[in-house]
């Protein structure tokens, strides 16, 4: 008789990503030069694999947070609420933004990573136009909901469902009844994401074997320095400053609130997509972590959006790198700026993969360093950009435990169990009788 337990979703999803590692390292050195592992495997069966389970994920990004974000608005008693959330919620993302960019220009000062290396740019960086502020306000407002959710522009979806909720809110009756059916639906689609999530170790599993096949590791020899400086800023980021803020905003364990985030984390880091991991963040906050769906459904789709910690950490300690390798000196004045501009152009990031090196070009040129510099670093950022994914998202959901807890919107019950949520995560096909 088999008694053993049924190994964790986490506990499986560290196995395909380990498997992952290992198979892509094997590949690259036992089959280095064979085509049909090549043309079969990598780019074959690891690709397609890889990209399914990336899709499946994105998939699912606008019917979830228009739907969770309708319920949560229309079950708002008052619109005080919305306003008050909403702007504690964005004060703490500008802050934890601002003081993680901050952190990072000090790390990169006092480790300079960039200083005697002699490099040249390898090749000329063509930088992306970056949108005027007021540009990035105007497109937050959608005069088409249904290209808005077709083209996934998650800040215009947001906008309309919070004016749906409100006016569901507001409709009596009617109201009522459509918001008990969004109520169903929102419990169908929770499911979906729970059952997807029930394929991610092979999904993990492949997009590292692709990843570390093709991982040019040397790269990271060359630029040791700026690579360890950085990682190591971003993980005592994303393991101190969350953990104190957590613990002087709500008392809560900071040690508890890490350990639920280990999924959201694993996926984050995979994918390299705060996007793509918005499911997993909003399951988490919700059945793990015990954050009432009416603020989660807000600020978890707003934070994967313009919150961007690690993107910001990113910029910064890339700005004092490529100033030291160009030998320019950044004044008081100039460290000031890159502070102001790497907090908008961290905003204006998008949730996917390796966008935050194209709005670095944003915050060199306010400071007229060259864009040249961004190249240098091009050849590390991919790994680089998992990381950064992990810190983004764990300081959303940090900020939104804390605004759930000061809005009494938090089960501490829940936050507190630690097996909490961990049910959910197996899902049965059977049809339910219930
Ligand atoms: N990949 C990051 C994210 O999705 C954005 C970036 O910094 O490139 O959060």
């Amino acid at each position: 008789m088999n008694t053993k337990k049924p190994m964790s979703l986490t506990s499986r999803v560290i196995l395909g990503m380990v498997a992952g590692i290992l198979t892509g390292f094997a590949i690259r050195s036992l089959f280095a030069d064979n085509g049909f592992v090549d043309t079969y495997i990598v780019n074959g069966l690891f690709d397609v694999g890889g990209q399914i389970f990336v899709a499946s994920l994105k998939m699912l990004v606008v019917p979830l947070v228009f739907v969770s974000l309708v319920c949560g608005t229309s079950s708002l008693k008052d619109l005080s609420t919305l306003g008050r959330m909403g702007g504690k919620t964005l004060a703490f993302y500008i802050a934890t933004t601002t003081i993680a960019i901050t952190f990072a220009l000090v790390m990169g000062s006092v480790f300079q990573p960039g200083a005697g290396a002699d490099l040249t740019a390898a090749s000329s960086f063509k930088s992306a136009e970056a949108p005027s502020l007021g540009q990035v306000i105007i497109n937050m407002f959608p005069t088409n909901p249904i290209s808005s959710m077709a083209e996934g522009k998650t800040l215009q979806v947001i906008v309309f469902a919070v004016l749906f909720g409100i006016a569901i809110s507001a409709a009596g009756k009617p109201g009522e009844r459509i918001a008990s059916v969004f109520a169903d639906l929102n419990e169908v689609i929770m499911k979906l994401v729970a059952l997807l999530m029930n394929l991610a170790p092979y999904g993990v599993f492949f997009l590292m074997a692709k990843l570390f096949t093709g991982l040019g590791l040397s790269a990271i020899t060359n630029l040791a320095e700026y690579f360890l400086v950085l990682a190591g800023t971003l993980v005592l980021h994303g393991l101190v400053t969350y953990s104190l803020m957590l613990k002087g905003f709500t008392g809560l364990s900071p040690m508890t609130f890490l350990k639920k985030m280990e999924d959201a984390i694993m996926f984050a880091f995979s994918t390299a997509s705060s996007n793509a991991t918005i499911p997993v963040s909003m399951e988490t906050a919700k059945n793990r972590m015990g954050v009432d769906n009416r603020i989660s459904s807000f600020t978890i789709p707003l934070g994967a959006t313009v919150n961007m910690d690690g993107t910001a950490i990113m910029q910064g300690v890339a700005t004092a790198f490529i100033a030291q390798a160009f030998n320019i000196d950044l004044t008081m004045g100039d460290y000031l700026m890159v502070i102001l501009t790497a907090t908008l152009a961290s905003i204006g990031t998008a949730g996917v993969p390796g966008v935050g090196l194209v709005m670095l070009a944003m915050v060199l040129n306010q400071v007229g360093l060259p864009l040249e510099g961004i190249a240098l670093i091009m050849g590390v950022d991919r790994l680089l950009d998992m990381i950064r994914t992990a810190v983004n998202i764990t300081g959303d959901n940090a900020v939104t435990v804390i605004v759930a807890k000061s809005e009494g919107a938090l089960d501490e019950e829940r936050f507190n169990n630690p097996l909490a949520g961990e049910k959910e995560e197996q899902v049965s096909l059977k049809h339910s009788k219930a």
